[in-house]
């Protein structure tokens, strides 16, 4: 399994495999997932890269595999 250094990734939402549920959001340490988006605006559900770690937290609670880490370059 590789092992994610911090700060050295950040995660991308796929917006066509999310379902806006929302279940990520809370579990962000960083806030790096709007609340304000779910339901109506679920379809503009954008993780905010200046907020997030990499930390990997969010991607075990979506149901529908939306969430993915990306190294950053
Ligand atoms: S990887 Fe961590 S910091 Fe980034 S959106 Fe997910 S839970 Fe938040
Ligand atoms: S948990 Fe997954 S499906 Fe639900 S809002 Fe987050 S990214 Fe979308």
């Amino acid at each position: 399994m590789t092992k994610i250094i911090p700060d050295s990734h950040v995660a991308i939402l796929n917006i066509k495999a999310c379902l806006g549920c929302g279940r990520c959001i809370d579990k962000c340490p960083m806030e790096a997932i709007p609340h304000n988006l779910i339901g109506l605006f679920s379809h503009l559900l954008e993780i905010d890269k200046s907020k997030c770690t990499g930390c990997g937290e969010c991607i075990s609670f979506c149901p529908h595999k939306a969430i993915k880490l990306v190294r950053l370059t």
